[in-house]
């Protein structure tokens, strides 16, 4: 990973509302090892607290739980406060669930 990777991850995960996402994997036991460690000292000092080492390893193992696109729409703005809830969706936003679940 270069220094401009870096940068691009570290703008992604600094949000207000990533501890609340991290909370509930960590709830659900979906993050063990490295990862677990990591996402513990990101949630306690901030993901500024991370190296480049760090925030690679982090960010493999959080990777999957992450909804970067609704599968439906598109939307590429989903927050972290919505991403566990898009995770359990497969990949859908909460708007796109929403009209999946009770459309028809
Ligand atoms: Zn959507």
């Amino acid at each position: 990973m270069n220094y401009d990777d870096y940068e691009l991850l570290y703008n992604f995960y600094d949000s207000s509302d990533l501890n609340e996402f991290l909370e509930k994997l960590i709830a659900d036991e979906l993050l063990e090892g490295a990862v677990l460690g990591i996402t513990r000292q990101c949630m306690a000092q901030g993901v500024d607290s991370l190296t480049m080492r760090q925030l690679e390893v982090f960010d493999r193992g959080i990777k999957k739980f992450i909804t970067r696109y609704c599968q439906r729409c598109g939307r590429s703005d989903i927050p972290f406060s919505d991403m566990y809830i898009a995770y359990e969706n497969k990949g859908l936003c909460d708007y796109c669930n929403y009209k999946m679940t009770y459309a028809d």
